[in-house]
């Protein structure tokens, strides 16, 4: 049994912290592989070390020297090495960071030493082997990550190796510049390595037990999601479900390896296992639906014609104006003779939103388009939706009662998701609607 473990940075973030992490590794030699986080925060309005590594790119760039936001970092090193009571020489690992951070000039390469300190800290208490990221994670000159390569180095590098720890986040690119992921990439490395290792399960350790329903900020006390696929995870973390990284499914799917979430401060929690399809167990207490999440802030462009349907190409016309303006579409829900373009509102700051109605105007010659802005996205996602009927019928009469007024309506043809548009003014007040609608 292989297990590859990733801690947050909130289980980094001291070395209490750090304790409690060493305890959970102990209990079980299957925890083989242990990918880290850079620290995180230890309270509310704590900066975390990521962060405080762009801010100290942003000074190197300034002002020629991250002296300043570097002694942030040195102290924070400093104090976790000396409470934890290793025997690491962590100032001249320090020093030369920082004249690293000076001489390379560049983001990635800054923001990856969080991780990097980490790693080292770690392996040296836990008395495990340390393996750079930037010898086994590969990325193209894109910045993408190179499949193919990555993972012959990760199953060679790491077959011989007993345990390891590994700092998430970043890895190398074939010109030997250090590069990162997304912020929060610490889980794809964690997926990445437990494809390369063919681990029976990744565990995924982080401050809350599990994938809540939806965001504890907006209903109170939601509760744990036991069991869910990856498509739904994918769902969910594209609509802003935020414990997982959106991308951290993939490397694992291809080996149908399973995730469990788990909490570092309280390891006895089940968490939630993320599963394929054909391994997931139903249960009694299965709610139709499996969580839902979603995101401010979209705009809809309603393009309306008449006869559009038989006009060949028309949707095509629409979408190649948006591409040349260099925008992303969310979704492309259509009628007979409406075609909606949802996209993020951010994407049309300065004139642009102008500009591109103009020129769908001037291309497609629609009756009218209207523009409906500050638009909030809502995903009720539950692969139990394709088995039962009903489950449109209970959100919308529960959208109803609370009186809120539905913008938009797409569901996938997959029948795992429905997602709905609604003014932003709304927002909180549907994903409550729809929580207590469906979840006893
Ligand atoms: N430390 C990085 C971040 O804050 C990556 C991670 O923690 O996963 O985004």
């Amino acid at each position: 049994m292989i297990k590859v473990c990733k801690f947050g940075g909130t289980s980094m973030a001291d070395a209490n912290a750090i304790r409690q992490v060493k305890s959970i590794i102990d209990s079980d030699s299957s925890r083989k592989f242990i990918v880290v986080s850079a620290p995180g925060k230890r309270f509310k309005n704590d900066i975390k070390i990521t962060d405080t590594l762009y801010r100290c790119y942003d000074e190197v760039v300034e002002c020629g020297s991250c002296a300043k936001s570097f002694a942030i970092i040195r102290e924070r090193f400093v104090e976790i090495v000396k409470d934890l009571g290793i025997d690491l020489d962590i100032e001249s690992i320090l020093d030369q960071t920082e004249n690293q951070i000076n001489e390379i000039k560049s983001a990635g390469f800054s923001a990856s030493r969080g991780e990097y300190l980490s790693a080292i800290v770690v392996s040296a208490f836990l008395g495990v082997e340390f393996v750079d990221a930037a010898e086994i994670i590969r990325f193209d000159s894109h910045g993408k990550l190179n499949v193919d390569y990555t993972d012959d180095k990760v199953s060679s590098r790491l077959a011989n190796s007993e345990r390891a720890v590994i700092p998430g986040f970043y890895g190398k690119n074939f010109q030997g510049d250090i590069m990162t992921f997304s912020r929060g990439g610490s889980d794809i490395t964690g997926s990445i390595i437990a494809h390369g290792v063919k681990a029976d399960l990744y565990e995924n350790w982080t401050d809350v037990s599990g994938f809540l329903v939806c965001d504890p900020r907006l209903v109170e006390n939601p509760k744990v999601i036991n069991q869910i696929t990856y498509k739904e995870v994918r769902e969910l973390s594209y609509m802003g479900a935020s414990v997982l990284h959106a991308e951290a499914i993939a490397p694992v799917m291809r080996k149908k390896i399973p995730i469990n979430i788990k909490n570092t401060f309280k390891p006895e929690d089940k968490g939630t296992m993320i599963v394929p399809n054909d391994q997931y167990k139903p249960d009694a207490n299965d709610s139709v639906i499996t969580g839902i999440a979603g995101k401010k802030d979209f705009t809809v462009l309603l393009i309306e014609k008449s006869m559009m349907n038989s006009e060949v190409g028309f949707i095509r016309r629409v979408l190649s104006v948006v591409e040349h303006y260099d925008i992303c579409v969310e979704h492309l829900p259509s009628g007979i003779d409406t075609l909606s373009v949802v996209v993020e509102s951010s994407q049309l700051k300065e004139g642009v939103l102008t500009d591109l109605v103009n020129e769908i105007r001037e291309n497609v010659k629609p009756d009218y388009v209207h523009v409906i802005e500050n638009i909030s996205l809502i995903a009720t996602v539950g692969h139990g939706m394709a088995r039962r009927t009903g489950t449109a019928a209970t959100l919308f009469t529960a959208l109803a009662n609370a009186n809120i007024n539905i913008k938009m309506i797409d569901q996938g043809s997959s029948e795992l998701n429905i997602i709905i548009g609604v003014n932003n003014s709304d927002y909180e007040k549907c994903i409550n609607a729809i929580y207590n609608a469906f979840i006893k």
